[in-house]
């Protein structure tokens, strides 16, 4: 029997603002424990909320990009359950009023464009953290607080490949929108995905299992395969699936059942009596429209009509906004698009992945590159000259010279003075006559020889197509 794998994911971003939601405590990653908290994140007796105002922009700017409608009635409600690492006993979120609804993200999957729902996207914040340690566990309190959005999709997926590409393009969107930095090491960016199936040609979802924190790609699509697997043969061997949240173990590629699944209901929503309801009017909401970049999928569209790349290509420079600037100043100033993007699909890519570097920290720069190509295109250095030299580049020997003043330097321009040429030529002709001899006889094949020993001469800086001309010419027996 053929089943259907239905998915809709949850994921949190946590926001990159300087402070955390209701408080003006540090958000910054790595400092000791406990270090940044004050009376409200650590819910001291009478302390109070104040919000954040960044993190509703950055809510409304996220909205915006996937095509929400901005919600003016907003509300912050109270999440209650018990965990030593949340020491309010709740946690603020939004329940009935998210700030955005009713959206949708267009992504490719497998050079498919694809569109699926939002449901919703609300704003809250995260908890602490505890360590567990044989007899005694630690809590460490500078998580809690920090912003959170949470983007909730319509159950629209239908592979678990689908929803790990929708991952990807929804990290590239955040990254493009500067909301989140995508660190899902970090577990800054990390998901949850709901999982049910069913038999294809049915109408009605199956009972959802939720996996919980997943934090890579890779586990998103891995977890999601291994449970509706797990699921099918339950239902196979006449059991049912149980509503239940689970972990994903990466270790063992499996899901485990942590606990039956809570309902809305048993968290006691309320709203907050400490917060005011926020209304955001349509002046707030302009505001932040005038504030959206090109998104990477208009900008992919753009790259493949305007400098006529491949569809590939687009997608690995239109995967980081810094990447596509680099790239769109190499295209501009070189005024050869095609070559930019070779070069950096080619050579610089395996650079940065040799020296573990970012496009920001590129060896190279976008001018250099441009210029580099503009040599290679107006023939004053060869194409082998030119990956010797960019290979230099990236190693840091040239630092701070331009292309023109390392070649004027170094003396690698391209050799185009025919008498210069025939020169060598005569040089090699006379030492290997034997050679000579035998491509007068017919035996073609030694005319590659000649070139290499030709070009060998000439440190790499012949001009190809003269040397190829001036040697069949005197080879021939032509002066
Ligand atoms: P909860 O907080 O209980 O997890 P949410 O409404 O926040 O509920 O999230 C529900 C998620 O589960 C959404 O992403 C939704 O698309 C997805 N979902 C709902 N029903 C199913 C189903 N039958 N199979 C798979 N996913 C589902
Ligand atoms: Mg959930
Ligand atoms: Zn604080």
């Amino acid at each position: 029997m053929d089943y259907e794998t239905i998915v809709g994911l949850e994921v949190h971003a946590q926001l990159l603002t300087n402070t955390k939601l209701f408080c003006a405590c540090s958000t910054e990653f790595g400092v000791g424990d406990n270090e940044n908290t004050c009376p409200i994140c650590t819910a001291m007796p009478g302390a109070l909320p104040v919000l954040n105002k960044r993190v509703v922009d950055f809510a409304i700017l996220t909205g915006l990009a996937l095509n929400c409608k901005i919600r003016s009635h907003n509300v912050f409600a109270r999440k209650n359950y018990f965990y030593p690492d949340l020491p309010k006993g709740y946690q603020i979120s939004q329940f009935e009023d998210p700030i955005c609804v009713g959206g949708k993200l267009s992504f490719l999957n497998e050079g498919k464009e694809e569109t699926i729902g939002i449901t919703r996207i609300h704003m809250e914040e995260d908890a602490g953290k505890s360590t567990h340690h044989g007899t005694f566990s630690l809590i460490n309190l500078n998580r809690s607080s920090v912003p959170l959005l949470e983007i909730v999709s319509e159950p629209d997926f239908r592979s678990p490949k689908q929803a790990a590409e929708y991952m990807r393009y929804l990290r590239s969107v955040l990254l493009y929108l500067g909301v989140c930095d995508g660190n899902m090491e970090e577990g800054n960016l990390r998901c949850d995905a709901n999982v049910s199936v069913r038999k294809k040609g049915e109408t009605k979802f199956g009972t959802r299992v939720e996996i919980k924190n997943i934090n890579s790609f890779r586990f998103v699509e891995k977890a999601i395969e291994y449970e509706a697997g797990r699921q099918i043969d339950l239902i196979e061997s006449g059991q049912k699936v149980s509503q239940e949240t689970r972990l994903y173990d990466p270790d063992k590629n499996r899901t485990i059942s942590m606990r039956s699944k809570e309902e809305a209901h048993d968290y006691r929503y309320f709203p907050d009596p400490d917060l005011l309801p926020i209304s955001v009017d349509n002046q707030w909401v302009e505001k932040i429209k005038n504030m959206l970049p090109e998104l990477p999928l208009e900008k992919l569209k753009r790259f493949m009509k305007e400098y006529n790349l491949p569809q590939y290509d687009s997608e690995i420079l239109t995967d980081k906004k810094e990447m596509a600037l680099y790239f769109e100043e190499v295209a501009k100033n070189s005024k050869n698009p095609k070559a930019a993007s070779n070069w950096i699909m080619g050579d610089l890519l395996r650079i940065l992945n040799e020296q573990k570097k970012d496009i920001t920290q590129a060896p190279i720069t976008a001018r250099q590159l441009a210029d580099l190509i503009l040599n290679i295109d107006s023939a004053k250095i060869s194409g082998k000259i030119a990956k010797t030299l960019f290979d230099e580049l990236a190693t840091g020997k040239h630092a701070g010279l331009s292309i023109d003043e390392i070649i004027s330097k170094n003396n690698l321009a391209q050799v185009t003075d025919t008498k210069a040429i025939e020169v060598v030529i005569d040089k090699i002709m006379t030492a290997n006559s034997g050679q000579v001899e035998q491509y007068r006889a017919g035996k073609e094949k030694v005319f590659g020889f000649f070139v290499g020993q030709v070009m060998k001469e000439m440190k790499g800086q012949g001009n190809p197509q003269i040397v190829n001309d001036l040697l069949k010419k005197k080879l021939k027996g032509g002066e």
